[in-house]
């Protein structure tokens, strides 16, 4: 591993997000030696007056589950430095920056600063644009990266205005938005099935490609979280973001080389081709859903913290096209949702039958030809299957639905980094490529706020679906108008 000198700036971190994800990460960052032992600190700020050691304390607490030793833990943490800072206080930046320039010099790490923002979408701004004019970025040849937290607006205009607010203070090349769908084993292996294998990306298109199928599914309701959720609903919290970089991710042309730059390059074309919807378009491809009650489990109208006359959808689904050479009539279905059956992320590939199904006439074969079907498990698992038919053991030729399974062994489980760590990781090495890009944000944006717009002006008949189900009946119509099914419907 190649070590790399860092001063952190992170905000937000006395914050829930800090504790359970991020300090677990750089932890496993620093054991595994991408951070340079020596020459490397954190400088925490949020809105408590904690003290260093208060801090490291919840640092140790934070990170003791993967740690070989207390001893261990505690000298991590002791790179750990806390500040209170009111982000809206400009003099307080001062502070900031003056201690930055200290901890640089004590720890050498050669001006290489790495700000990350974990706050409120509202205060993203703000920092950025204080970092810059107290001279918070460092100006002696290291690099300055931010790393920001979703949301990245709520609509185009406003996340346009969030990006000129970080542009006045960071370069497009200096700024890494999280996705941490694309931090995920299995949405990278996509890439790696698709651009490694001639036997897939040689059927990878109309000819052989019937549909594409992405489910990102939870069990859970709103939770705590029912205050956010409701300014956001399912379209904004899911679509825009984590299912439609999956979906780039599998209609994307091949890129020249896997460098960051050529990967985004067709990311972006094959975004450009994404067709946005006219109103009527919207009405007829796009389904939502608000979860109902079911036995003990209350309405998402009667969750605390909604409003009982809401109609923020709680679910999507929706048929995507890609307007290109390759992809022309074959759509790409998503759907998401709360309260669904069971919690996973799963793709399905479902390939078109054989032309013809010489079996069933000259055989006399009973049984017909299924679609081959690639499956990819994301969630909880990481796990391919591949359906083809296959012959039934016995006299005749009646057919079967025979599996191929990959499944990741538990050895590679455990060396498999969660995404907020490979993610850091990045970040710390300067590849975007897990990161979305402005381009490839707003191109989201314009696409899911014709639906927005279509979902405000018409009144929604919620709720529409129970709880435990995979949505609302509309979900299932949508592709059975197109004489097709979702892959799993249980
Ligand atoms: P949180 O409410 O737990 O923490 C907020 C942090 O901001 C705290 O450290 C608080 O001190 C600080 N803060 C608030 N106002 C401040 C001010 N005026 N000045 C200085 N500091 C201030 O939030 P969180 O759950 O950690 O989430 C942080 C970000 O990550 C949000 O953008 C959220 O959308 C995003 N996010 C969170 C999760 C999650 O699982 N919690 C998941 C994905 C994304």
């Amino acid at each position: 591993a190649t070590a790399t000198r860092a001063l952190f700036m992170l905000f937000g971190a006395t914050g829930d997000l800090a504790k359970r994800k991020l300090y677990p990460s750089i932890f496993n960052l620093y054991k595994k030696g991408y951070v340079d032992n020596d020459h490397f600190a954190l400088i925490g700020t949020g809105r408590r007056e904690w003290s260093d050691e208060t801090f490291r304390d919840v640092i140790v607490e934070s990170v003791s589950a993967n740690a070989d030793s207390e001893e261990q833990a505690k000298s991590f943490a002791s790179h750990f430095y806390y500040m209170a800072h009111d982000v809206t206080n400009p003099e307080h930046y001062d502070a900031l920056s003056d201690y930055a320039n200290k901890l640089d010099q004590q720890y050498d790490t050669n001006g290489n600063r790495i700000f990350y923002i974990s706050m409120a979408p509202n205060f993203f701004g703000t920092v950025a644009q204080n970092l810059k004019a107290h001279k918070c970025l460092s100006d002696n040849g290291g690099f300055n990266r931010l790393i920001i937290e979703k949301p990245f607006g709520r609509d185009y205009d406003s996340a346009e205005e969030l990006n000129n607010a970080l542009g006045k203070s960071f370069n497009e090349n200096q700024v890494y938005r999280i996705d941490h769908y694309l931090g995920k084993e299995m949405v990278q292996n996509v890439l790696a099935l698709r651009f490694g294998n001639p036997l897939i990306e040689g059927i990878w298109n109309n000819e052989y490609i019937d549909n594409i199928q992405v489910t990102l599914a939870e069990k859970l309701g709103v939770e705590e979280r029912a205050g956010y959720y409701d300014g956001s609903g399912a379209l904004r919290d899911m679509v825009q973001n984590h299912t439609i970089q999956m979906l780039t991710i599998l209609a994307m042309e091949d890129p020249i080389s896997f460098k960051d730059v050529d990967i985004r390059r067709e990311k972006i074309r094959a975004l450009r081709s994404m067709r946005v919807y006219t109103e009527d378009e919207v009405r007829q491809n796009f389904v939502r859903g608000q979860y109902g009650a079911n036995g003990d489990q209350l309405d998402y109208r009667h969750e605390d913290n909604v409003p009982n006359d809401s109609i923020t959808e709680t679910y999507v689904a929706g048929k995507v096209l890609f307007e290109n050479k390759r992809w022309k009539n074959v759509p790409f279905y998503i759907r998401t949702g709360k309260m669904l059956s069971d919690k996973f992320t799963r793709i399905d590939v479902v390939f078109k039958k054989p032309l013809i199904d010489v079996f069933a006439a000259a055989n006399g074969s009973e049984s017909e030809l299924n679609n081959n079907v690639l499956t990819l498990f994301v969630d909880p698992v990481n796990k391919i299957i591949l359906r083809l038919n296959g012959k039934k053991a016995g006299q005749g030729m009646d057919m079967q639905p025979i599996e191929l399974t990959h499944t990741q062994s538990d050895e590679e489980k455990a060396i498999t980094p969660e995404p907020y760590e490979r993610l850091i990781h990045d970040a710390i090495l300067g590849n975007a490529t897990n990161f979305a890009s402005w381009d490839e944000v707003s191109r989201a944006w314009e696409f899911a706020d014709v639906i927005r717009q279509v979902w405000d002006k018409d009144q929604p008949n919620f709720p529409n679906y129970t709880p435990g189900s995979m949505g609302p009946d509309a979900a299932d119509e949508l592709l059975e108008r197109d004489g097709r099914a979702w892959v799993f419907n249980s």
